[in-house]
């Protein structure tokens, strides 16, 4: 019969409890102090850093949520902290395209058009309950979830979210691109 008991409880340890001061994970520790000590990283590292410190949103309000999206360039939310004031009028001068709103059918063409002519590397933020997933909004009209036509990448929960929880969202994308992780078209594709 298979025991359901933790293995901790059966006398069994990882080898990072055995030994705390050895084990792989000491060993990626010293590596990553080791390359802050001198300056040490890969052309990959580097090109994230810069992409993650310069991410141009596209201009583009939908909804009531807009009126929180633009409240973050003001001086107390400052989104240029993260080297985002510069919020583009041109999707082909942004990388990044914050849904905030709801999407109506009529404009679920538009909106895939302004992705498109988005240059790659880009991202997608959805905010709020409505963009996520036509929050109130279940009916004939509004998209269920922008997810349907274009990759998201982050979801930020709220009706409408405030704007922390909008650079919270940013700062977890920045934290992504920083750690190396692909954007959401290159995970999931684009449907046609
Ligand atoms: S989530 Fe709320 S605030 Fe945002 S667009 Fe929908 S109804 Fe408006």
């Amino acid at each position: 019969m298979v025991s359901d008991r933790p293995l901790a409880q059966a006398g069994l340890q990882s080898e990072r409890v055995l030994w705390p001061e050895r084990g792989p994970g000491v060993f990626e520790q010293e590596v990553a102090e080791l390359e802050d000590a001198l300056l040490l990283t890969t052309v990959e590292k580097a090109v994230a850093w810069a992409q993650s410190n310069s991410v141009w949103p596209d201009t583009f309000g939908l909804a009531c949520c807009a009126i929180e999206m633009m409240s973050i360039v003001s001086s107390r939310y400052d989104i240029a902290r993260f080297g985002m004031e510069r919020f583009s009028s041109s999707p082909r001068q942004a990388d990044l395209l914050i849904i905030s709103g709801r999407v109506t059918h009529k404009m679920a063409a538009p909106l895939r058009q302004v992705y498109d002519q988005m240059l790659e590397p880009k991202w997608v933020i959805a905010m709020g309950a409505c963009a996520s997933s036509g929050g109130m909004f279940n009916n004939y009209t509004i998209l269920q979830g922008v997810d349907k036509i274009v990759p998201v990448d982050i979801h930020v929960p709220g009706c409408p979210p405030r704007p922390e929880a909008l650079m919270e969202g940013v700062v977890r994308l920045h934290e992504k691109i920083r750690g190396g992780v692909p954007p959401a078209y290159q995970i999931r594709g684009v449907a046609e």
